[in-house]
Formats: C-alpha cells, structure tokens, sequence
C-alpha cells in the first residue's frame, strides 16, 4: 500500500507546517472563522477545540488523558486498543492533536440535530454507475444506523458551476496519476459553492458524495474535506476501489470498497457532530496520514467517542449496536458483525453498571 499515500513526507505531500491556522484574510473563505474548516486523511486540520482546553479547567493533555482512560472501566474499554506511541509517518506523529474529553466536547457546542433538522442527506455529485449507486444506497443505511437519525439520498448533482465543470477541476499532480483517472475537483469550492447553496431544511448535516477525486488548499489530494459550523462536507470513494490505482479487481474488494467508505462517513459525520480527532484508543476518530493507516483503524467509535455521540443524538445504544451487527452481517463484514456481537454482550452489563451508578437503576437496598 506504500505506493498509494507516502507515509512521511515527501513530494507533492505538505508539510505539517499546515498545522498553521491559516490566516484570517485569505480570500473566500475570510467570512468563516479560521478554525472551521477540518480536512481528514492525508491533509490538514484546523480544530475548533482550542478554545475549550482552556475553558474546560481539566489541566494538562496529558492530565486529560489520565482523567479519560480512569473515567471509563476495564469492560468498556475491552475490545479497544489504547493509542500507544505513534509509528514514523503515521498522523499523530506529524500532527499535534488537543485530546477532547467529554467535558471539552460538551463546551464546543456542537451540531446537535433538532425536532425539524434531523435527517443525515447525501448528495451525489457527478455520475456514478449502477454499483456506485448502490454503495451509496448502502451507505444510507448504515448512517441511519450509526447515527440513529433518518438518512435519505438527495437527487444526483452535476459536478459544475454555471453549467461549467472547469471551474472546479484542476490536472492530478503528475507522481499523484494512477489508472485512468488524470482530473481532480476543489473540495472547497464544492462545499462553497454547491452543498452550502443547497442545504436542505431538514439536514443536521449534507454530505456530498462523488466518485471524483478531490483536493483542497495546497494538499495533493483529500478524501474529504467538512466543515464545522456550517454542516456541509463531501467524500471521494475514488481512491478506495483498485481501478483508480491502475489494479484490476480481486476478491473482496467491493467489501473492503464499502468499509472504507463507511468508515469516512462515521468519521467525517462525527466531526460534524462536533468530535475531533481521537487520541486516547483506535478508533474509526482517530486522524489518518493514508490509506494503510485508515484500513489499520477500527470501524467502531470508542468508548469515548461512542458517549460523546450517545450524549448529542440520545439513542437507545443496545438497539443501534445490534442493528450495527446485522448490517456488517449483511455486507459480509464478518470481523466487523463478530466483534459487535462481543460488544453487544459487553455493553448489557457496563449499561447496567452505568445506570446503577447514574441512580437510574432498581437495586436492593443494602
Ligand atoms: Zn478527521
Ligand atoms: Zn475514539
């Protein structure tokens, strides 16, 4: 997988010097506040948590993260690998990460859906062919499922402005140029100039979907770019099927295909929701560098970042992991079906635990 996404820096990949808030003047963006803009895997991320670690009193990162890993117990964090030393290349080894703790998650304020904006919308943009269609169909599911919302396909959307795709394409970086694929469209100018014109009413957040390859700012490609405030983000699937690198297909591919592409939708969706990055276990949070380091990443949140969503949408947790386990059970995702169904057993008795310590729990008085 080296050839796909260079682990350390090097041509055509940025430095973490993009780390840098950018600057409040530039251009078209200068109407948004500098840190709403999150780029995922293979970019940059500006956080809109810097202002909770200061808020929230909870002391040093490394004091938030003790304080993390002795809040939550031994069974809930069974099946969960704490987040050891970063490998050379990967994400936290190149970028510096705020650890958000439920009290820091709770003062950012996020995007929480409401009686009448409430529905998860993905908006397929430019052509996609039968199978396409139908990962993305699948893809629905599963965020009605994880989100426990309601989820619905928008109509398809031309990749254009004014009736013109060349305002939002560029040529791939030569040494980026795999396959049959040579063209790339802006994320940004398609989050600006698209999906934020178009919202729906009843959208907690509108994610763009498109089989194009994207890029943003000066990163070489992207495969998602979301943005905070506004709730608006957009995905390429391109680089997770083999003919965008050239390679003809192989058994498990369309599974591996749509784990990948479920995996950037909690991922992106939960940043929408407020999470940043998580650094406390592997988790589907956790900021990823490439490709390899995405399929390294579980598909499941965190204990963590499983509260932290639990806390902003209020689901009945029992009923979405089961539906979680037949859902991967119906995609052939058996790794994914079986760990669920340990999780399910699992949680029966931490929500128990849960709900005697919350007082919410009939027990015998000692
Ligand atoms: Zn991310
Ligand atoms: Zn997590």
């Amino acid at each position: 997988m080296d050839e796909i996404a260079p682990a350390a820096p090097g041509p055509g990949v940025p430095p973490p010097a993009m780390l840098t808030p950018p600057a409040p003047h530039r251009g078209r963006r200068g109407w948004l506040a500098w840190l709403v803009y999150v780029t995922c895997f293979g970019g940059a991320i500006y956080f809109a948590i810097h202002g909770a670690r200061a808020l929230s009193g909870e002391g040093s990162d490394d004091e938030v993260k003790a304080q993390v890993y002795a809040s939550i117990g031994k069974l809930d964090e069974t099946g969960f690998a704490r987040m050891g030393k970063p490998e050379p290349g990967d994400w936290l080894d190149r970028f510096q990460e705020t650890p958000q703790s439920m009290g820091r998650y709770r003062l950012s304020t996020p995007v929480r859906p409401t009686k009448d904006r409430r529905t998860v919308v993905l908006q397929p943009l430019g052509p996609m062919n039968e199978e396409q269609t139908k990962v993305v169909e699948a893809m629905r599911d599963y965020a009605e499922i994880f989100f426990q919302l309601p989820a619905r396909v928008a109509d398809s959307l031309p990749l254009e402005i004014g009736g013109k795709s060349e305002a939002l394409t560029r040529k791939i970086p030569l040494g980026n140029r795999h396959g049959t694929y040579d063209t790339q469209y802006d994320a940004e100018k398609i989050l600006d100039e698209i999906l934020a014109k178009k919202l729906p009413d009843d959208a907690v957040v509108y994610l763009g979907v498109t089989m194009q390859d994207l890029w943003a700012d000066n990163l070489n490609f992207v495969f998602g770019l979301g943005s905070f405030g506004r709730r608006v983000g957009v995905y390429s699937l391109a680089r997770y099927y083999p003919e965008f690198w050239g390679k003809v297909r192989k058994d498990g591919d369309e599974i591996m295909g749509l784990r990948r592409s479920c995996k950037v939708l909690n991922h992106e969706a939960g940043h929408m929701f407020g999470l940043s990055h998580c650094v406390f276990y592997h988790c589907s949070m956790n900021g990823s560098n490439s490709l390899a380091e995405t399929d390294r990443a579980p598909i499941h949140f965190c204990p963590l970042c499983h509260r932290k969503l639990q806390w902003n949408i209020g689901f009945d947790a029992n009923k979405r992991y089961e539906a979680l386990r037949d859902f991967y059970a119906k995609h052939e995702m058996a790794e994914e079906a079986e760990w669920m169904k340990g999780r399910i057993e699992r949680w029966k008795e931490i929500a128990t635990k849960d709900a005697i310590e919350n007082g919410t729990a009939i027990v015998p008085e000692e």
